[in-house]
């Protein structure tokens, strides 16, 4: 057992708080053979998390099985049959254990759906990590990560959280030592964006000439490594996405433009969008700087967040 797994007591309820992610550098490259973007990415982990609990559904009055249960963002649309991401982790970790599922999952979001915070990865990564505990499966990390990989480029950094680099298609994680805390406003807006239709719009537009493969993280990753000022990282922040976003939702422009008339040090799409985010100096100016956006109009939801944060935590 690794050391994110540890025996569960009979009866036993374990949840796991697991971070959003951001990607303060977003690097996609061309297709590759088998359909994914080649990826240059460095990945952060920020304060808004969903909690995943898990508990044996024989326990109470359930058969065997995987139930999923959802309260709080995307209650009531979001799927809780085998379409959810925590239940295939679950499901994953049972197959590789050669056990039958028995799990009764409850996700508690507070990531916004289909908003480029990887929400369905950080509860896949959740379900994982609570199912092996909860079925005291003997899993060693390189494992998990590699079961994580199979549900998504995103997952096995929900696993790690902290901040690193993603190549490959975003999977391969090289940790990076962030010396410091950036405060983030994040803005949400009422319109979704897939992240396939995402990725063939960035297609599309260089088959125009427009966009370009920005595959070098070292300027980000040297200054995370030396506690960069918000000022300097506001100048570091890439996103090979963000003008195929912006051309889905071309609302988005108005967002980021009104943010930075506000007082934002920069305005940043994250990951496939549509979510918006906005660096402050500090938590002071981000509490403001959230004010004002919110005042503004524009955006479904405004939330504080900061990072990095740790990874998944009991
Ligand atoms: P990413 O950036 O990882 O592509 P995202 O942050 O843009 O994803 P998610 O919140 O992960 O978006 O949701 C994308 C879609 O995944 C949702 O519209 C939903 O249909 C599906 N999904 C499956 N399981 C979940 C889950 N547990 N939470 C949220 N979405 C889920």
């Amino acid at each position: 057992m690794t050391g994110q797994t540890a025996p569960a007591q009979p009866g036993a309820q374990i949840s796991i708080d697991v971070p959003a992610k951001i990607n303060p550098h977003l690097g996609v490259g061309d297709p590759r053979a088998d359909g994914y973007h080649a990826l240059s990415t460095v990945y952060q982990a920020i304060s808004l998390h969903d909690t995943v609990t898990a508990q044996r559904r024989s326990e109470g009055n359930g058969e065997p099985g995987i139930e999923i249960t959802i309260s709080g963002e995307g209650a009531g649309t979001l799927p809780t049959d085998e379409a959810n991401l925590a239940y295939k982790a679950a499901k994953l970790i049972a197959l590789y254990a050669g056990i039958e599922p028995d799990v009764k999952l409850h996700l508690n979001k507070r990531i916004p759906v289909a908003g480029g915070l990887a929400g369905g990865s950080a509860d896949a990564a959740g379900a994982l990590i609570a199912c092996a505990r909860l079925w005291e499966v003997e899993i060693g990390d390189a494992e998990l990560e590699r079961l994580a990989a199979g549900l998504g480029s995103d997952v096995p950094f929900c696993l790690k959280g902290g901040t690193a680099i993603g190549s490959g298609r975003g999977e391969k994680l090289t940790p990076v030592n962030a010396k410091g805390t950036w405060h983030w406003v994040v803005a949400t807006t009422d319109t979704q964006i897939s992240t396939p239709d995402c990725y063939k719009e960035v297609d599309r537009l260089r088959e125009d000439g427009i966009g370009r493969y920005s595959s070098d993280v070292d300027p980000l990753v040297r200054a995370f490594e030396s506690g960069a000022s918000a000022d300097e990282l506001a100048r570091l922040l890439i996103n090979d996405m963000e003008a195929a976003a912006v051309s889905l939702r071309p609302q988005l422009a108005s967002l980021m433009h009104g943010g930075l008339e506000e007082g934002a040090l920069a305005a940043h799409v994250s990951g496939s969008g549509p979510t918006v985010l906005f660096l402050a100096t500090d938590v002071k100016h981000a509490v403001a700087l959230a004010r004002r956006i919110r005042m503004r109009g524009g955006a479904k939801s405004v939330h504080l967040a900061h990072g990095p944060v740790n990874g998944p935590a009991a």
